[in-house]
């Protein structure tokens, strides 16, 4: 009986140690190695080569070394052993070294698998241009007609890049420009269609965009974001989209001696990715440098929209057609034009060249149309409306604490005039909402009594208090 004790006994500590060790494996199998060079994982650089005291080197970075190593002659090696010791702070790595323990630096912990969310549509077979609008409206209010000439551009886009066929006709590549002011939904629009498409964006500012060798980011860095936004994968990034958006800030400069390295050279820069170009991008690094892998991405198939306020670009619509109107019988009507809210939907090439875009980079972007501002009506419906709109997120947060809450609807349009005064479109909305919930959020969990808020529109005129029902029905004032 005993021995058969021990021998349980025995039994035990091993199953134990095993799974201490099984343990351990697991945890091991939640890290992975990155490059000792480029820092990137084992993902997204391929198989690590292990190298003496743990370094792990990537398969580029390894074919880089061995590349320039091989171009190197003895008076190479002369001359770099002369410029360590002109500049004592550049330096050369020897893996002799590199101290026998790395630390735990050299591995990173893996991300976990996210749930994919599932994508509407596949570009392979994209969808009629009315089913890409249909799903468009349940997110964006208003816009209809930059809603339907987006959808078509993109289905026309996508039918040219699946089809492959590039033979006698050749189709051209639909870019786009989109005219609006602050917040009427551009971004968002794109950010949208890229969703619904499940293709990588790349969203750059214009504004910081100059000719290569000056400060600030260089023209091609917009291709290298969007490698990154595709996880590298060079395939998907060619059918992705970019959006260049305050594009109007790299119009000429007007009176200027100086070189125009943000404006006009930045256009000209512009023109071979907007027609279709090969781009070296690093991979994994936002700069070009020796130690970092390029890739090469073809612009060919990726669709630019560029999105900008274009202030003052009324006036020069204005003028136009006002020239146009006083010419011969129909002077009288002169100043038609001058209270037309939706002139922006009279734009032309020739009034966009006038504002300052060269006729060439123009030229690249065959689809132009305007966003409306939003009105006050529209930004009601923002609030309300859309499938993820502001109101439904407070809604959906505060019933999980099994609160009800409400909007009457004259606090809805007083938060949309607010928001109107502050000029920033649909964008002001957010704040003003959250300055109004922010008291509801911390007072309502308090009180277990309560069953219904209703926003009022003293409330949101700060000159009286919420409407507060208990759960037995009883009406409080707050
Ligand atoms: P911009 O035109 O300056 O690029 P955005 O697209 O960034 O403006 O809009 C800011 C925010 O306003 C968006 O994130 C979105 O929530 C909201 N928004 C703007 N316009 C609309 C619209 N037409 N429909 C629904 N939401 C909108």
């Amino acid at each position: 009986m005993q021995i058969l004790c021990a021998y349980a006994e025995e039994g035990d500590f091993v199953s134990e140690e095993k799974e201490s060790l099984s343990e351990e494996v697991k945890k091991e199998d939640d890290y992975e190695k990155i490059c000792y060079i480029c820092h990137r994982p084992e993902s997204k650089a391929g198989k690590m080569i292990e190298l003496m005291n743990h370094i792990t080197i990537c398969p580029d970075c390894l074919q880089k070394s061995f590349d320039s190593m091989s171009r190197l002659d003895a008076d190479t090696y002369k001359e770099l052993a002369e410029l360590s010791k002109r500049f004592p702070n550049m330096q050369m790595i020897h893996l002799s070294d590199i101290p026998d323990e790395i630390p735990k630096r050299q591995r990173v912990k893996k991300k976990k698998e996210q749930a994919k969310e599932a994508k509407v549509f596949d570009i392979k077979s994209i969808p009629a241009p009315h089913k890409i609008k249909e799903s468009l409206d349940e997110y964006i209010i208003g816009q209809e007609h930059a809603k339907k000439v987006l959808s078509v551009g993109v289905y026309n886009h996508y039918k040219r890049v699946a089809s492959g066929t590039m033979d006698e006709i050749e189709i051209e590549k639909s870019n786009m420009l989109m005219i609006g002011p602050t917040g009427c939904g551009k971004t968002y629009l794109v950010k949208t269609l890229a969703k619904l498409l499940d293709v990588p964006l790349a969203i750059a500012d214009a504004t910081s965009l100059t000719e290569a060798g000056y400060i600030g980011d260089d023209i091609e860095s917009v291709v290298t974001k969007l490698l990154a936004a595709a996880d590298n994968d060079v395939e998907k990034a060619e059918h992705g989209i970019i959006f260049i958006d305050e594009i109007d800030k790299i119009a000429k400069k007007k009176n200027t001696n100086q070189r125009d390295v943000s404006g006009k050279s930045v256009q000209q820069g512009m023109l071979k990715l907007l027609e279709g170009s090969e781009v070296e991008v690093p991979v994994g690094a936002s700069s070009k440098n020796a130690m970092v892998p390029l890739e090469t991405v073809n612009t060919r198939n990726i669709l630019f929209i560029c999105g900008g306020a274009f202030p003052g670009l009324e006036d020069i619509i204005k003028e136009r057609l006002n020239q146009q109107a006083s010419i011969g019988f129909r002077a009288d009507l002169k100043d038609k034009y001058d209270d037309d809210l939706d002139i922006l939907e009279e734009v032309t090439i020739e009034d966009i060249r006038k504002f300052g875009m060269i006729p060439e980079f123009i030229g690249r972007l065959p689809i132009i149309f305007a966003l409306h501002g939003l009105t006050k009506n529209m930004l009601v419906q923002i609030l309300k409306e859309p499938k993820n709109a502001i109101l439904k997120q407070y809604q959906k947060l505060l019933a999980l604490d099994g609160v009800q809450l409400e909007f009457e609807e004259a606090a809805l349009e007083a938060i949309a005039e607010k928001a109107q005064e502050k000029k920033t479109g649909a964008r002001a909305l957010r704040a003003i909402i959250e300055e109004i919930m922010l008291d509801i959020m911390y007072e309502i969990p308090k009180d277990d009594n309560i069953g219904k808020v209703t926003i009022t529109r003293e409330y949101v005129e700060h000159t009286g208090g919420p409407l507060i029902t208990l759960r037995g029905d009883l009406v409080v004032y707050g």
